[in-house]
Parts: structure tokens; C-alpha cells; sequence
């Protein structure tokens, strides 16, 4: 058996992609386009130069920026670094040199590091925890530092780090101040950058941070209340996700650090409960997170309308953030069947094919399309429908570059004990893991296939060192009824969702298959969600399809679209075809009230005959992870039936 706690996630360099696979593909188009695109839109708008003014002493007058610019910065030197490490690429080498030299040159004598609070003509430091977010700047700090330590080891951003949370733990240990910050993420950042660093002390500070939440010490912001930004319960009390949707994962996700980290397995326990009754109920088919426009926040349970869903694409990146901690925390499946739904529908729905425009929020429906975006000026955040180049809150083009960097590591575990190693797969990408062991010594393993294009994943053992026994475990997703399995001696089995443990150990040359059934599959929502009752969603693999306007019969129009349930939804392409009824609609009359009484029910529950003016077709779903690329449209996931 393995010991707890000997699972750890392959680093980036231990599982290279193929090119042009789907996940491949979109890491290219991160490093040739995103990475340089985000650079210059902050360089455009002096968010970048926001350091320099520092360094320099010229803080008085306007800053650019919101006061959490810095953060943006700090995500794209994490990007940066993780594609550095991934590819080697030396334009992202010198953009992370260049960019660190500046955020460094910021730096004050005691390790505090900002460019809104602090200098001549700035508000005090820490003089608005709810608001300031200095803190928060410090996390996505400490994560670009950690992300270099994986790729590369310490280098001078490490030191700024060191120095940065020394700075914290001084300010806000325990003997000193008494405070949070509104939005949380030190906490990760802290725990991350203890364990990179192999420093308790920063551990300690994330875990005073995550007790001390939950007392209503921060100002409640007009409107909002403590719930926005967790300050409502403490942690380990708390029963399920609530308030601004980011904010609530970060937090989540910090606590399974410190949890990990410390032992704590009641407070690892408090954030298992509340994950999974915020995947009940609280989470939509795409993996997205937050409802709510107002507080970019979570809903209710069971409040989840297709066309007023929020679903940030920082709480997809988020929620992906949370379930590998407790993956790897607790070896429970579905922490990576909701990684591979978020990835699919949530992360790689925001950035354009080009890299160079994103999805802020990201409904389930579209009623009009969208034509408000500025292609070359700086949008504001929320509405879906078009893909902005930039935005004025512009967290979620930065979050996403640094999450499609390091997709394969998420992809899979490794666990030793001895001569016992274990390698799980639990997302398939064409590639080659090349699995470090403790000895130095490394499993290499090939990955063949096309998914999710196609279901089939062969995965052949190329390299095994002499005394080790290798056992390969395999992810069969929660949809995936009716999946086979082949084994190395040419057997086939029938393979349930879940953990599949391919039998005995694999030597070099050994092959297995798995082939996951990829036919189109009609999903009905939950009937609590009142929003979306009587309508169905298309799935295909991993994939949530969806119809847009500029993919049905001339004149037709979305909300005229019926399901037909009886006839079969057929794969096609990257997507389905599906027969359908497009409906006569109600006459409308101005004035009037849109109420209509329902007609006199037909005799033994027979459904009532279409009426003469409706007419069948059939029309193609897409993925929705490419749904407005050919222009303004609108757009359903969750579709009415006949
Ligand atoms: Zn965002």
C-alpha cells in the first residue's frame, strides 16, 4: 500500500503534450498570443508602469488601474513562468526576466510591495482590508514564485517573495495585527510558498488567516454583508459555498493547504462537505460556479437560471484549483470528473481561438447577441455574448493564461512506496508522461488519442526501471456508461465509472485501451432547478453542446426550438445533430400581460398534435466552448422539449 500523503501531481515538465491535440493546441495559442497580448494591454494601460513609479518615487497624482492591478502582473508572470518550464520559450524567458526586475525594483525596505498604498500621495497600507486587496496581491506574488520554484528554483523573485511574506507574517502574526483581507488568495499563496520553501512559518500564517475569517471583522461593503466575502461563518463551520464565487474558492482552496499541511482533517473535512453540496446544488452542467450577477456570487440551492448565470471564468479556474487539492487529498474520483467538466466548458469557453479575446462571464443562454464589445479599448466585465480583448476588471485573461499553461498538471498523479508505484490518469491528452520516482529513475508511459474528438485512449508503458512494479490506474468519468476496457493480454472487460485499476503489474511494451462511449447523451436537469424544468441539455463525452441562432432554418428563431425526446441525437463533427420541432409561438399582444392559459388537457395524457404551423428540422449543437466564434448569436444549452 502507499502512504498517505506520497500522491503528488506530475510537474509540468513530466507530461508532455503532442501539438495539435485539444489541449495542446490551446497551449500554443497561450504562448504565441495570450501571454504577449495580456503583457501589452497592461503595458498600454500603465498597470505595468505602475512598479516603475515606485521604484522611482513619482507616486503622486492618478494611478492607473484598479488598486488589484498588481495581481494581473503577478498571474502573467505565473504564466509566464509555467510556459517557460513547459516549452522553453525564450520570449516568454525575457518577458519574465524583464517583468520581474520591475515588480522587484517596487519593493520596499521592509518587504511590502504595492503600488496603490503605502508612498507619498497614496492611501496608508492596510488601511482598507475589506477593499484594499494588498493581501490578495501578495498571494498571486507568492503563487508566480512558486510557479518558478517548480520550473526553474529560485531566483530573484523568490527573494521578493521571501521578503514579501516575512513583511506579512510580521504584520499580521500572531501578536500583531488582527486582520483579513476582503479577497481571499494570501492564504494559498502562503501555504503554496511554505511548502516550495519548506518554511512553516508562512503555513502558519495561512492557517491564522483562514481561523481568524468568519467573525464579521472586515466593514461589510453597502448591499453585499459579511456572506461576499466569507466573513460571515468561520470555515470549519461553514455548510456550503456562499458569497462572491471566487473569493469563496480561493478560500476553499487555501483551507485544503493548510489542512494538508497541518494535519487538520476537521477542516478538510468542513471544505469535502461544503464542496459537495455546492456541486449539488450550487453548480451548473458547464462546472460553473456563481449565479449571481450582483456579487458575482453563488445563488441559492437550486438557483441556477441558464440565462442570468454569472459563472465567472475566474470561479471555473477556481473551482479547478479547489477539486485537484482535494483530489489529491482524498483520491475521490469526482474531484477530477468536475476538473474535466470545468476545464472543457468553463476555461477553454473564455479565451477566442485566437487567444486575443475572453469571456468574462459565461451563461448557459444568450437572448440577444451581443454587440456591445469594444475590439480595441477596454470593456466592462460582465455581460456574455462577445469575447473582449481586455476588460475594465480584467482578472479572468490573465487567470486563464496561467491555468491553460499547466493543464497537464492536473492530468495526473503519481504515488510511490518502494518498488510500488502507482501512476493514475485522470484527463487524456495525447502525450508522453515521463514520471520522475524517488530514486531519480524514471516510468515513462505513452498516451495515444484523439479525445474528446474520439473515445478511444491507448496508453502503452515505453520504460519501466528493473525493480519497479508498475500499476496504472485510469479515470472511467461519471458519464462514461458503457465504457470497455482492453488489458495487456488482449482481454476485454466492461469498466465501470470511477478508478479503473488495470490488472497486475505493466512491463515495458505492455498496452491497454480504453474505449469511453462518445455518442451524443441527453441529460435532464435536476427538477428542483426551477429555471430550467421541462428542457434538456445535450452532452457529448466531456463536452456540454449547445445551439446558436446562426445554426438554424432561415427564419427561425431560438426560443421557437423544441426537442424532439423520442429521436435520436446523432454525433456530428465535434458536436450533434438533433431533430427538432420549430413551434408556431403564441400570438403576442402589446399591452397585454405575456400570461396564457394553459389549453384544456388532451384525453388519456395523449400529447396534443403539433400545431399545423409547426415545422420539424434538424439542426446542429455545438461544443459551448466555441459558441459565438462565428459572430454575435444566441445561444441555449438547456433546451425545451415537445
Ligand atoms: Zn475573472
Amino acid at each position: 500500500m502507499v502512504p498517505a500523503g506520497a500522491r503528488r501531481g506530475l510537474g509540468i515538465g513530466e507530461l508532455c503534450l503532442d501539438s495539435g491535440g485539444f489541449w495542446g493546441r490551446r497551449q500554443e495559442v497561450n504562448a504565441a498570443a495570450t501571454l504577449r497580448h495580456c503583457h501589452d494591454w497592461m503595458d498600454r494601460l500603465g498597470w505595468i508602469a505602475n512598479f516603475d513609479r515606485v521604484a522611482a518615487g513619482r507616486t503622486g497624482g492618478r494611478r492607473p488601474g484598479w488598486q488589484f492591478s498588481d495581481s494581473e502582473v503577478y498571474k502573467l508572470l505565473e504564466a509566464l513562468a509555467w510556459e517557460s518550464g513547459r516549452s522553453a520559450d525564450p520570449s516568454a524567458e525575457s518577458m519574465w526576466h524583464a517583468l520581474v526586475e520591475r515588480v522587484a525594483a517596487a519593493q520596499d525596505e521592509d518587504g511590502y510591495l504595492n503600488t496603490c498604498y503605502g508612498h507619498p500621495g497614496q492611501e496608508d497600507r492596510y488601511a482598507d482590508l475589506s477593499s484594499g486587496h494588498e493581501l490578495y496581491c501578495f498571494g498571486h506574488l507568492f503563487q508566480a514564485a512558486v510557479a518558478r520554484l517548480r520550473t526553474h528554483g529560485p531566483d530573484r523573485l523568490t527573494d521578493v517573495a521571501r521578503r514579501a511574506a516575512d513583511h506579512v507574517c510580521a504584520q499580521f502574526g500572531p501578536q500583531a495585527r488582527d486582520g483579513i483581507c476582503g479577497h481571499p488568495e494570501v492564504e494559498m499563496g502562503l501555504a503554496e510558498l511554505g511548502r516550495a520553501l519548506a518554511e512553516p512559518r508562512y503555513t502558519e500564517q495561512a492557517r491564522l488567516f483562514i481561523e481568524r475569517r468568519g467573525h464579521g471583522s472586515l466593514s461589510a461593503i453597502p448591499l453585499l454583508g459579511p456572506a461576499y466575502f466569507q466573513d460571515d461563518v468561520p470555515v470549519r463551520q461553514a455548510r456550503v459555498l456562499r458569497g462572491h464565487a471566487v473569493r469563496a474558492l480561493y478560500l476553499a482552496a487555501g483551507a485544503v493547504d493548510v489542512a494538508v499541511d497541518t494535519g487538520d482533517r476537521d477542516l478538510q473535512a468542513a471544505v469535502e462537505q461544503q464542496w459537495a453540496a455546492t456541486i449539488e446544488r450550487r453548480t451548473y452542467i458547464t462546472g460553473g460556479m456563481g449565479s449571481r450577477h450582483q456579487d458575482e456570487g453563488f445563488g441559492d440551492d437550486w438557483e441556477l437560471p441558464a440565462d442570468r448565470a454569472y459563472c465567472e471564468t475566474c470561479a471555473g479556474i477556481a473551482s479547478v484549483m479547489l477539486s485537484w487539492r482535494l483530489q489529491l487529498a482524498t483520491d475521490d474520483v469526482r474531484y477530477a470528473d468536475v476538473i474535466e467538466r470545468t476545464y472543457y466548458n468553463v476555461i477553454a469557453a473564455s479565451p477566442r481561438s485566437d487567444g486575443r479575446a475572453f469571456f468574462y462571464a459565461n451563461p448557459l443562454q444568450q437572448r440577444e447577441p451581443g454587440t456591445e464589445v469594444l475590439p480595441d479599448a477596454v470593456n466592462p466585465r460582465a455581460e456574455g455574448g462577445v469575447r473582449a480583448p481586455w476588460f475594465d476588471v480584467s482578472c479572468c485573461p490573465t487567470n486563464v493564461a496561467r491555468t491553460l499553461a499547466v493543464w497537464q498538471t492536473y492530468a495526473a498523479t503519481i504515488e510511490q512506496s518502494g518498488s510500488q508505484v502507482l501512476l493514475t490518469i485522470a484527463q487524456y491528452a495525447a502525450g508522453e508522461v515521463r514520471a520522475v520516482l524517488d530514486d531519480g529513475q524514471t516510468v515513462t508511459v505513452r498516451v495515444q488519442t484523439r479525445y474528446p474528438d474520439g473515445g478511444h485512449v491507448r496508453v502503452e508503458v515505453v520504460d519501466v526501471p528493473a525493480a519497479v512494479q508498475l500499476s496504472i490506474r485510469l479515470r472511467v468519468p461519471q458519464w462514461a456508461e458503457g465504457t470497455n476496457l482492453t488489458t495487456a493480454d488482449g482481454g476485454e472487460r466492461a469498466a465501470e465509472p470511477g478508478w479503473l485499476t488495470v490488472p497486475g503489474a505493466l512491463a515495458a511494451g505492455d498496452k491497454v485501451s480504453l474505449q469511453l462511449p462518445m455518442s451524443p447523451r441527453v441529460t435532464v436537469p435536476d427538477p428542483r432547478i426551477d429555471a430550467v424544468r421541462g428542457t434538456v441539455a445535450v452532452e457529448r463525452g466531456p463536452l456540454v453542446l449547445c445551439l446558436e441562432s446562426v445554426d438554424l432554418p432561415d427564419g427561425a428563431a431560438l426560443e421557437q426550438v423544441r426537442l424532439l425526446p423520442a429521436a435520436p441525437v446523432d454525433a456530428a463533427g465535434d458536436g450533434a445533430v438533433a431533430h427538432v420541432q420549430i413551434a408556431a409561438l403564441p400570438p403576442t399582444q402589446p399591452g397585454a400581460l405575456p400570461l396564457h392559459q394553459l389549453p384544456t388537457s388532451p384525453r388519456n395524457g395523449e400529447p396534443s398534435a403539433p400545431e399545423a404551423a409547426d415545422q420539424s428540422a434538424t439542426v446542429t449543437l455545438v461544443p459551448y466552448h466555441r459558441w459565438a466564434e462565428r459572430g454575435p448569436s444566441t445561444m441555449r444549452i438547456f433546451l425545451p422539449t415537445t
